[in-house]
C-alpha cells in the first residue's frame, strides 16, 4: 500500500517504489531489534520522569534571570538520571551541539592545559573552537595546547600513539562518538567504554568529555563512564519537538565549570530562564526513543538501498548503528546534488526549493544540505548533507516517523534515477 501510494498518488517512478519496497521487505528482522531497543530507552526516560516526579506546575516557565525554575531543574534531574550523572546542564540558551561542547571545553581548560582527541580529527565545527582552524576566540588563543592521534587506517583505536600522549597526562580528552563528516565506524559505547578504561588506567586524572551528538537512545545504554558527556537537543534528544538548546551531563565539578562559562563567572547553572519551552522539552524527549528509531531504520533502509546499487555505505546494513547517521559514497558531485534534491523534494516544509552548496560557518568546504525542517537545521527531521569534497559523500540522517524517512530514500533514489544516473 505504502509504496503502491508514493508510485500512483505522489510521482514516484514504479521502478523506484518496487526496487525500495522489496529492499524493505529483507529488513524486517533488523526493524523489530530497533523497536526493542526504543522500547528500552523509552523506560529508561519514562521512570526518569517518574523518579522525579515531574508534573504539571513544571511546565511554567520562568523569564529573565530565571531563578528557581522548578522546571529547569526537573529537566536537568530527567537527564541526569538518564545518563546516571551526578549533574546536568540542559539549556535554551545553548543553541547547538557545537556550543554546547564549547562550553564545556572552554569551562574546563585553563591556559597551557592539553587538550587530546584520541580519535583523529573532531567534526567540523570544533576545529574553529579549538583553533585548529583560525577561529576569533579559539581555545588556542587562550593558549590550549591541541594533541590528536589519528584512527588506524581501518578505523580503529591506534593505542601506540594513545598511549604516548596519555603518558603526558593532557588535561582533557575528547571523544567524538558518531563519525561526523567523515568515513570512520562511529564507535559504538562499548568501543568508547573500552578506550575510556584505557585512559583511566595511564592518566587517571584526565577528565572525558564525550561529543554524544547523533548517539543518544541509538543503544540501550549510552557512555556514561566518561566525566562529561554533551549533545544538541534539535538531534536525538530533542525527539523532533525541541525548538532548540544542548546539555552537557556528568560530574558536578566539570557542569559547573561548563555552567559558570554558559553564564557569567560566579553565576553558573542558578540562572536562565526557560521562557516556556519546558513542556516541549520534556516531550521531545519522552519522544525521543521513538523518533532517533524511526530515524535508523530510515538509515538501515537507505544502506540496503544505495549498497544493493553498488555505492559504499557507512556503516553498512549488518553493522551494529552508534549514531542515525548514514553515509554514501556518491562518487561525483551530480549524484550528490541529485540526491539532496531528492531528500528536499521529500520535506514537508519549503519541498519547492533546490537546495545548492554554500560556505557554511564553522566549516572549511562548501556543503550542501537539504532538509525541509519544521526547526531550523534540525537533524533528527529528515536530512542531508554533504561537503562538497571527494569522495562525494553524502550523510543521511533523521525522520521523524519511520515512513517519512523511508520516503526520503525513495525521493532520493527517485531524484538519481530520474535524472539518468543510475539503473535498476
Ligand atoms: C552535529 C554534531 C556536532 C555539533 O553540531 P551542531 O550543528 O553545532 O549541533 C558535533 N559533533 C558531532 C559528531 C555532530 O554530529
Amino acid at each position: 500500500m505504502y509504496y503502491e501510494f508514493l508510485q500512483s498518488h505522489m510521482g514516484i517512478n514504479a521502478q523506484v517504489a518496487s526496487f525500495v519496497a522489496e529492499t524493505e521487505t529483507t529488513l524486517k528482522e533488523k526493524f523489530n531489534s530497533l523497536d526493542t531497543i526504543a522500547g528500552v530507552n523509552q523506560l529508561k526516560i519514562l521512570q526518569a520522569m517518574q523518579e522525579t516526579r515531574l508534573s504539571d506546575t513544571h511546565f511554567n516557565g520562568s523569564t529573565g534571570y530565571g531563578y528557581h525554575d522548578e522546571g529547569r531543574e526537573a529537566l536537568e534531574a530527567i537527564f541526569a538520571h538518564i545518563f546516571k550523572a551526578e549533574a546536568a546542564l540542559v539549556r535554551p540558551q545553548l543553541i547547538s551541539g557545537t556550543h554546547a561542547l564549547a562550553t564545556a571545553l572552554f569551562g574546563n581548560l585553563r591556559p597551557g592545559d592539553t587538550l587530546f582527541s584520541p580519535v583523529g580529527s573532531p567534526y567540523d565545527t570544533l576545529e574553529s573552537v579549538i583553533g585548529i582552524r583560525n577561529a576569533t576566540g579559539s581555545l588556542a588563543e587562550y593558549g590550549v595546547i591541541y594533541r590528536q592521534a589519528d584512527l588506524t587506517k581501518d578505523g580503529q583505536f591506534d593505542y601506540n600513539a594513545i598511549h604516548e600522549i596519555l603518558d603526558t597526562a593532557p588535561k582533557m580528552v575528547t571523544i567524538q562518538r558518531s563519525k561526523g563528516y567523515s568515513w570512520r565506524p562511529s564507535f559504538t559505547v562499548a568501543d568508547i567504554r573500552g578506550l575510556i578504561q584505557c585512559i583511566r588506567t595511564r592518566s587517571p586524572h584526565t577528565i572525558i568529555l564525550v561529543d554524544n551528538c547523533y548517539g543518544e537512545f541509538v543503544q540501550t545504554d549510552e557512555p556514561i563512564e566518561a566525566d562529561l558527556i554533551a549533545g544538541s537537543l534539535i538531534k536525538n534528544p530533542g525527539g523532533g519537538l525541541a525548538p532548540g538548546g544542548g546539555y552537557v551531563v556528568g560530574k558536578q565539578k566539570y557542569v559547573n565549570g561548563a555552567a559558570h562559562r554558559l553564564t557569567a563567572p560566579g553565576l553558573g547553572g542558578a540562572v536562565g530562564p526557560t521562557m516556556g519551552m519546558t513542556r516541549t522539552l520534556m516531550q521531545g524527549l519522552f519522544l525521543a526513543p521513538q523518533t532517533v528509531c524511526a530515524a535508523i531504520k530510515g538509515a538501515i533502509l537507505a544502506a540496503a538501498v544505495f549498497s544493493r546499487l553498488g555505492f559504499d555505505v557507512n556503516p553498512l546494513v549488518d553493522d551494529q548503528r552508534s549514531d542515525i547517521v548514514q553515509a554514501i559514497k556518491l562518487k561525483n558531485p551530480e549524484n550528490v546534488l541529485a540526491f539532496c534534491r531528492g531528500i528536499q523534494k521529500a520535506a514537508p516544509v519549503d519541498s519547492f526549493v533546490t537546495p545548492e552548496p554554500a560556505p557554511m560557518p564553522g566549516y572549511a568546504h562548501g556543503v550542501i544540505m537539504a532538509g525541509g525542517t519544521f526547526v531550523q537545521g534540525s537533524s533528527i527531521e529528515l536530512s542531508a548533507d554533504a561537503p562538497m569534497r571527494e569522495p562525494y559523500t553524502v550523510y543521511f540522517q533523521g525522520g521523524l516517523t519511520a515512513p517519512h524517512s523511508c520516503a526520503g530514500v525513495v525521493y532520493a533514489l527517485d531524484e538519481l534515477y530520474k535524472q539518468g544516473r543510475i539503473t535498476l
